[in-house]
């Protein structure tokens, strides 16, 4: 584990794989740690490899239960503008995103978000830091310069894609990709697929995890789809490995890129020979017809 080259000991609360992080888990962690020794509380909004996501504001209340001074930390690469994410509502310490993902850019940006508590927590931290050190970047972007040659393309292309963002409305992204998630559900559910999130309380609106039936394994099927339809699906990861197939609409998706990626599934299903029923498709186009908007409307 990385953070342990550092010289971090990490304490992983163990939890289930198919639903999001158990505040009750953390708070009655926390409530183990009486010499308050633990530094922060690590926590994923968006579980990408699992499709799973992780209620940010019950952590922070089961942290302020416990009376506990941890830092809290939230990884939002895969979250931040395709869900709602509240930085000082929810009382979050340090947040971390990249260009990747939502925020439709290729990979090679990071941000951070810090609150004062963790800005002061730096002052006395004796981590070794040099490049990622908050400080000297926060002393140069003052005068709107970087200690380091930024990488400008970047920067351009986020001001487009905030654009973007901002020129949709940030709610209706959100919506727009919880009806996304839906529709992916509802094919799911139509083939008689397991999705391998199973409390709806955590679903993702970033991507769905379908569980491949017993005895099929999701990677020979992912070839398939990838071999005759030049579609790649996210792989299980992990405990996931050939268990799992992932689908993925966060980003620049609509009605018909999500339908194109159903039917590339269900054609996909036949091919290999993936014991399932036909319709997934089918119930998608249902639930977008239903809840359609013209772009009249939208705008109205
Ligand atoms: C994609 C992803 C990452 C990986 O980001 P890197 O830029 O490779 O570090 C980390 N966390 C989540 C939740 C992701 O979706």
């Amino acid at each position: 584990m990385s953070v342990e080259n550092l010289g971090l000991k990490p304490e992983v609360i163990p939890t289930d794989w198919r639903a999001g992080a158990d505040a009750d888990a953390v708070e009655a962690h926390l409530n183990k740690d009486g010499e308050k020794a633990i530094k922060a509380v690590c926590v994923v909004h968006n579980e990408t490899s699992t499709g799973t996501h992780s209620w940010i504001d019950e952590v922070r209340k089961a942290m302020d239960a416990a009376d506990h001074p941890a830092l809290l930390m939230v990884d939002t690469i895969s979250s931040l503008a395709v869900m709602d994410y509240r930085h000082d509502e929810w009382g979050v310490d340090v947040a971390i995103c990249g260009s990747q993902k939502g925020l439709m850019l290729p990979p090679g940006l990071s941000f951070t978000a810090v609150s004062d508590k963790a800005l002061a927590a730096m002052k006395t931290a004796k981590l070794p830091r040099s490049y990622w050190a908050w400080d000297d970047m926060l002393e140069l972007n003052r005068d709107g310069v970087f200690p380091y040659t930024p990488p400008t393309a970047h920067l351009f292309g986020l001001s487009e894609a905030i654009d973007m963002l901002l020129e949709e409305g940030l709610d209706n992204v959100f919506e727009r990709h919880a009806r996304m998630a839906e529709a992916v559900r509802r094919a799911a559910q139509a083939w008689g697929l397991e999705l391998w999130c199973r409390d709806p309380k955590y679903h993702s609106t970033a991507v769905t995890a379908v569980k491949m039936p017993d005895g099929h394994n999701a990677d020979a099927f992912r070839k398939v789809v990838l071999d005759t339809f030049n579609m790649s699906l996210g792989t299980g990861l992990n405990k996931l490995a050939g268990k799992a197939f992932r689908i993925g609409h966060l980003g620049d998706t609509n009605d018909l890129t999500i339908l194109g990626a159903l039917a590339g599934v269900e054609m996909g299903l036949r091919l290999a020979g993936v014991p399932h029923k036909q319709g997934g498709v089918d119930a998608a186009m249902a639930y977008f017809a239903e809840t359609a908007r013209t772009a009249s409307a939208k705008a109205a």
